[in-house]
């Protein structure tokens, strides 16, 4: 079922767009107003729910730290566990890592070697708030792959058209709840 108006606008209208930050020229989306905001955040795992319905998730895989927030509840939700996805040096037992560029320098996530060591190829949904150059969800994907799992799906709170960083990621669905 697609998001009707009303609830696409209490997403749209709790996000907060703050400009120059990080960096001057960025307009960062801050969700931290969404997720404090008790109808905005239930209607917005409410929509991922909906629309993820009827697909088989294992786990849900998530880069730190915003990642987490959208991981925990969509995995109570859907039954499925939660693999976390850190930067080195985070994540206390043995490791796979992934370095990417970013537009300035390079930045390194890792995953537990045994993240899905008790299931067989499992599938795994890749969620996060924003979905920007798709650097961040293309290296989880390789995460994920390289720990053995089996990308079904990306959902993201927030998709940054002009940035077609889906154009980086595998041809499975990926669900945007809201497009800038
Ligand atoms: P990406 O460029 O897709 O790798 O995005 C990098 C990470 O930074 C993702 O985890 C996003 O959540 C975050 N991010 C990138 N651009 C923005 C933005 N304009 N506002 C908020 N978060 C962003």
């Amino acid at each position: 079922m697609n998001a009707s108006p009303e609830q696409l606008a209490i997403l749209d209208s709790t996000i907060r767009d703050v400009p120059d930050f990080p960096k001057p020229g960025i307009v960062f989306k801050d969700i931290t107003t969404l997720i404090s905001n008790r109808l905005a955040f239930k209607t917005a795992i409410d929509l991922f729910v909906e629309q993820l319905a009827g697909k088989e998730i294992d786990f849900i895989a998530c880069p730190e730290a915003r990642g987490f927030v959208w991981a925990a509840p969509l995995a109570y939700r859907l039954d499925a566990g939660v693999t976390l996805i850190r930067k080195p040096g985070k994540l206390p037992s043995a490791t796979l890592e992934h370095t990417f560029d970013l537009e300035y320098g390079s930045d390194t996530l890792t995953i537990h070697a045994d993240a899905f060591a008790d299931k067989i190829s499992p599938n795994v949904l890749i969620v996060d708030d924003v979905l920007a150059t798709g650097g961040t969800a293309a290296a989880t994907t390789e995460l994920v792959t390289a720990a053995g799992g089996n990308v079904t799906a990306y959902a993201m709170l927030i998709e940054l058209d002009f940035l077609n960083g889906r154009s980086c990621l595998l041809d499975v669905p990926i669900i945007s709840l809201l497009h800038y």
